[in-house]
């Protein structure tokens, strides 16, 4: 099993009031697998998804990954394995914008035993196969929000992570380009990636082999992709 979850949960206090986000999570994901998150807005993917690649401590219950006790884990040692293990793609993409497109691009290449001369071909393959390579030297800012969504897939494909975690991932993009990206997710996840994304494109979701659909915080179903 690559992650099991059981019983997670998570709330937000307001004085007395707690809100519940995630309730008795319980879900394995299994190796090879690319699932498909869907359910209505507010009904806790991205918590979700956000607690899965580890940037928020704040929740209850047991997380599993590879084995290790994710739940018992101090901050660093959940970012060590973070970096070892996993690529994200956020919604909001999250490019570092004081570095070029190809300095993003090299960051998660940096976290592993990779000589420099090897990441540079590397991140030149990216720049070619997501085409933007005329971007390399860019910042960020002075992209369209389609293009950050590309490096952003791009970063986060880039150093073949065991599991790739994708908010929306084609959220910004036109048809065309998002189904490409969806391309490129199924062969990564043939090549032995586990994908987890976030979606509410019924199409994108049919690229998985799990649909699990979250409303008000419960997994209320689970049905299998028709691709
Ligand atoms: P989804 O991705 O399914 O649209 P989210 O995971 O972003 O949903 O949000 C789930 C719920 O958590 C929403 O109802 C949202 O309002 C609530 N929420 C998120 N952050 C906070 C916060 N800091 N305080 C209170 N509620 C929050």
């Amino acid at each position: 099993m690559v992650i099991s979850l059981k019983n997670i949960e998570k709330y937000f206090e307001h004085g007395p009031v707690k809100t519940f986000v995630l309730r008795r999570v319980t879900l394995d994901i299994r190796e090879g697998d690319f699932v498909s998150i869907m359910g209505p807005s507010g009904a806790g993917k991205s918590t979700l998804l956000h607690l899965l690649g580890m940037h928020d401590s704040d929740w209850t219950g047991e997380y599993w990954l590879l084995g290790q006790p994710v739940h018992k884990m101090n901050k660093r040692d959940r970012m060590e394995l973070y970096k070892q293990y996993f690529g994200f793609v956020f919604q909001s993409y999250h490019l570092l914008d004081s570095l070029t497109v190809y300095e993003n691009l090299d960051i998660p290449l940096s976290y592993r035993n990779i000589k420099k001369s090897e990441r540079e071909s590397i991140v030149c393959d990216a720049l070619d196969r997501f085409q933007i390579v005329g971007k390399r030297d860019l910042y960020p800012n002075q992209l369209s929000g389609g293009q950050q969504q590309l490096v952003a897939v791009a970063r986060a494909m880039i150093a073949n992570p065991k599991i790739l975690l994708a908010d929306e991932p084609t959220g910004n993009l036109h048809s065309a380009q998002g189904q490409q990206i969806m391309e490129m997710f199924r062969k990564l996840n043939a090549e032995g990636t586990t994908i987890i994304q976030v979606t509410h494109n019924e199409r994108n979701a049919e690229y998985g082999n799990r649909v699990v659909q979250i409303e008000d915080g419960w997994i209320t179903g689970e049905r299998t992709a028709a691709a």
